[in-house]
């Protein structure tokens, strides 16, 4: 997949998003960084809910670390995927339990698809022939 560019809004959208999460009283732990990035990975969590910051940057001079990167994934109790409100909002993320990542439709349930895809029961059977070959697991 392309990734488009990511513009200085965008990085700080996510420092935004992380800041306002620690605010709003998620617990946040860092997790392991390559010291040969500059790169941030933290962990937040509350009620269940898990989420992954992860902030990097060029290094300056080194050709081979060139890429910029600023994400933020997470998941809900159930450990299924959850699509990631801009800016945060909590309601919105608790919401988003209900919310089906391939039609963006909000439904009673949604089901698990592959690893750990959020859709509706409608969505899983096209989306899981098309995630879940022979194999995909390994
Ligand atoms: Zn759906």
């Amino acid at each position: 997949m392309m990734k488009k560019q990511v513009t200085e809004a965008d990085k700080q959208a996510v420092r935004d998003w992380k800041n306002a999460a620690i605010q709003d009283g998620w617990t946040c732990q860092p997790l392991n960084s390559d010291s040969r990035w500059k790169e941030r990975w933290v962990k937040l969590q509350r009620d269940g809910f898990v989420v992954q910051v992860m902030t990097r940057d060029p290094v300056e001079g080194d050709l081979m670390r060139q890429s910029t990167e600023y994400d933020i994934a997470a998941w809900g109790p159930d450990g299924l995927a959850l699509d990631v409100p801009y800016p945060y909002d909590w309601a919105a993320m608790q919401r988003n339990l209900l919310l089906c990542s391939e039609c963006k439709r909000f439904v009673e349930k949604t089901v698990r698809v592959a690893f750990a895809n959020r859709t509706c029961e409608k969505c899983a059977p096209a989306l899981r022939a098309q995630m879940e070959k022979p194999g995909w697991y390994n």
